[in-house]
Formats: structure tokens, C-alpha cells, sequence
């Protein structure tokens, strides 16, 4: 059997006015607009429990958590995130890095990178070094949502 496994994760959540804005478990201040969604929206969280799951070709979140569910309003996607590695660790691999990119115009990021970087790794177990947080732009091209894209590596224990 393979050591090692790659996933790949990718969400994006409309942005509407009067809503938070949260990113890898972390609440962005000074957002405009917040993620549309029927959990609390963090497409970063979302992204990353895909790619998770997808490493072990254990379908994806929407099988585990659907968005026609009324128990999961409002759900913090950090349980989501504790559901698809505890379905990783159970078949024997933990994840050895991630790298996480957001696109997203309004605000900017930039100041937030150690938070969200500190924050994933305590959610996985990792170390901040194991934590790759690229903040990108659209140029205007789509700055009516936020967009999140990962990879992960599992590693057999
Ligand atoms: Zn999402």
C-alpha cells in the first residue's frame, strides 16, 4: 500500500452584505461582505475537508454534510473539517502538509496569514511550517465571492 496520498479541495461561497466573513476558522475584520452559505460559509475550512477526503477517494463534505439539512445551519465548519480527518485517521493517515490558497479582492489578507496558518495547524495537529496560506487576487474578475483551493498530503502512520 502507498505511503503517501494527495488531495485536492476547492469551494467558493457568494458574498453578500450583512454577513461575516470567516477563513480558516478565523473571523475577517473590516469584510464588506460575508460568505452566503447555509453553514457559517468558510469556504477555506470547506476546501480543506474536501481535499481530505478526496486523498482517500472518500467522496466530499456535501455526502456527510448536505446543505438541505436543517441540523446544519449555521454549522461551524470546523466540525466538518474534525469529521473528514477523523475519517482519515481512522483509515490509518494523518495529513503531513497542506497548502491553502484564497482568492478573494476585498480585503486583504495579508495580516491575517499567521492567524489563519495558526489556527489550521491547531486544527489538524500540524505545525504553523506545515501551513501554506497564499492569498491571491481576481483583478476584479470575480470579486462577487470568495474562493478557496487546497492540497493536502497524507501520510500513512
Ligand atoms: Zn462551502
Amino acid at each position: 500500500m502507498l505511503s503517501y496520498r494527495i488531495g485536492y479541495g476547492e469551494d467558493a461561497h457568494r458574498l453578500e452584505i450583512g454577513r461575516p466573513l470567516i477563513l480558516g476558522g478565523i473571523n475577517v475584520p473590516q469584510a464588506p461582505r460575508g460568505a452566503a452559505a447555509h453553514s457559517d460559509g468558510d469556504a477555506l475550512l470547506h476546501a480543506l475537508a474536501d481535499a481530505l477526503l478526496s486523498g482517500l477517494a472518500l467522496g466530499d463534505i456535501g455526502q456527510y454534510f448536505p446543505d438541505t439539512d436543517p441540523a446544519f445551519q449555521g454549522l461551524d465548519s470546523a466540525l466538518i473539517l474534525q469529521r473528514a480527518l477523523e475519517l482519515v485517521r481512522a483509515r490509518g493517515y494523518v495529513p503531513a502538509n497542506v497548502a491553502l490558497v484564497v482568492t478573494l479582492d476585498r480585503p486583504k489578507l495579508g495580516e491575517l496569514r499567521g492567524e489563519i496558518a495558526g489556527n489550521v495547524a491547531r486544527l489538524l495537529h500540524l505545525a504553523p511550517g506545515e501551513v501554506g496560506v497564499s492569498f491571491k487576487t481576481s483583478e476584479d474578475l470575480a470579486s462577487d465571492h470568495v474562493q478557496a483551493r487546497v492540497t493536502v498530503l497524507l501520510q500513512r502512520l
